[in-house]
C-alpha cells in the first residue's frame, strides 16, 4: 500500500507536478560491476515520477573508453548527479499531467 505521504527511505527531494502527482528524487546505492570486473557498491540520484511510468537515473559515475579498448570509471560529484536529476524533475514536473490514479495500487 502506497500513501502520498509516505517519504521513502532515500528520498531527498519531491517536486508536484501539474497533475497532482510528484517526482521523488532518491540517494541510492547499487551494486556496480567496473570495467576491470571488479564489483562493488556506487551512488547512483534516481528520479521517479509517481504520476507516470517516467524514470530516470543520474549515476555518480560514468564508463569512459580509451582510443583503444580499455575503458574505466570516471566519478560524477554527487552533487553533480543531484543537479542533473533535479533538473530533469522540474522539467518532468512542468509537463506531466498524470494523475496518481488508485489504479496505481493494482500494480504493485
Ligand atoms: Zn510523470
Amino acid at each position: 500500500m502506497k500513501h502520498m505521504t509516505d517519504n521513502p527511505e532515500g528520498v531527498i527531494a519531491r517536486y508536484l507536478t501539474v497533475g497532482g502527482a510528484t517526482v521523488d528524487l532518491a540517494l541510492k546505492q547499487v551494486r556496480h560491476t567496473f570495467p576491470d570486473g571488479i564489483s562493488g557498491t556506487r551512488g547512483l540520484t534516481s528520479a521517479t515520477c509517481t504520476g507516470c511510468p517516467a524514470s530516470s537515473e543520474f549515476p555518480h559515475w560514468r564508463t569512459r573508453t580509451g582510443t583503444w579498448t580499455s575503458s574505466w570509471d570516471e566519478d560524477i560529484p554527487a552533487e553533480k548527479a543531484e543537479v542533473d536529476a533535479r533538473n530533469w524533475a522540474q522539467a518532468h514536473a512542468e509537463k506531466c499531467r498524470a494523475m496518481p490514479g488508485p489504479v496505481s495500487s493494482e500494480h504493485l
